[in-house]
């Protein structure tokens, strides 16, 4: 059985507070895209294995879908379950697209339907969230606005009338490191007053894109705005980095045009280009 596992941008991504637990609050409207993950199950033997053809991705038990088949089984209270998983990943890992939490919820969802589904979404949920706090927003699987670390989710009903151009420059990026180093009093002076305007709002390009986790990453890496600079040139009618980075999308009202972007930035081979859709 091989089954797709999508990623994710941020349309918008504003950090409200550290917490005293170490995570961060945010507000964020999160929106699945059609770059996908495979991952095969084969129920056999008597452990859970997973194997990825990636070279950054482990196959140990600190990879994320073997968490999860862990922590499901220990739920089902089946501790011999035998299961083989493999991931051929297509998603660009450490890239601020959330390839593993999304993997982590496909076998989340997987095995609740092998099982006849014995959790409901809000307890797959709290599962996921054990795992990492992305994965409750891929069970849901629709865009959604989500607060508190990622927990709450309020799925976002409207349509989205554009083309993402996705490009990933070869550089991976540790999303601690990034949050390590937001200075939140320089962020939220200037936008704290912003988010909670969003509210039952249809997203709009011109107001609304914006990524306080996108300053940290292009100071370290400043071809994120070369990225952005080539996609408006080629008339993206917004750009913006996904998550911690360092990946870059432009969304194009046209999709002649942003047929035309992925072609012309496809010149630079260290760069990986996707042309996909958010997934409503
Ligand atoms: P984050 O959710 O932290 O923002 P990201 O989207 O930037 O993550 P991922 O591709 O999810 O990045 O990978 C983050 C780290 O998780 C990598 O260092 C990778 O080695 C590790 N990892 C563990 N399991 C997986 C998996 N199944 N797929 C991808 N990465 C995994």
């Amino acid at each position: 059985m091989k089954i797709l596992s999508p990623a994710k941008i941020n349309l918008f991504l504003h950090v409200i507070q550290k917490r005293p637990d170490g995570y961060h609050d945010i507000f964020s409207l999160m929106c699945p895209v059609s770059v996908y993950d495979s991952i095969s199950f084969e129920f056999t033997g008597q452990a859970i294995r997973v194997t990825c053809d990636h070279p950054d991705v482990p196959e140990d038990e600190s990879n994320l879908a073997f968490r999860a088949a862990v922590l499901f089984s220990e739920k089902i209270g089946n501790r011999s379950l035998g299961l083989m998983m493999k991931i051929d990943k297509n998603i660009p890992v450490a890239a601020g697209l959330g390839g593993g939490s999304s993997n982590a919820a496909t076998v989340l969802k997987v095995l609740n339907k092998h099982y006849s589904e014995p959790f409901s979404m809000g307890q797959l949920q709290k599962m996921g969230l054990a795992i990492g706090a992305d994965v409750p927003f891929f069970l849901l699987g629709k865009p959604a606005i989500a607060s508190g670390i990622g927990e709450t989710l309020d799925v976002y009903d409207h349509w989205f009338d554009f083309k993402v151009v996705l490009v990933y420059p070869g550089i991976s990026v540790s999303t601690a490191r990034v949050y390590k180093n937001l200075n939140l009093r320089l962020t939220n002076c200037k936008k704290k007053p912003k988010y909670p305007i969003f509210e039952k709002r249809k997203f709009d390009l011109t107001s609304h894109l914006h990524n306080d986790l996108e300053a940290v990453t292009l100071s370290w890496h400043p071809e994120i705005l070369e990225i952005k600079n080539r996609l408006a040139l080629c008339g993206a009618d917004g750009v913006l980095m996904s998550g911690s980075g360092p990946s870059v999308f432009g969304l194009f009202r046209s999709p002649d045009k942003a047929y035309e972007a992925a072609k012309r930035l496809s010149d630079n081979k260290a760069w990986r280009i996707f042309l996909a859709d958010i997934l409503v």
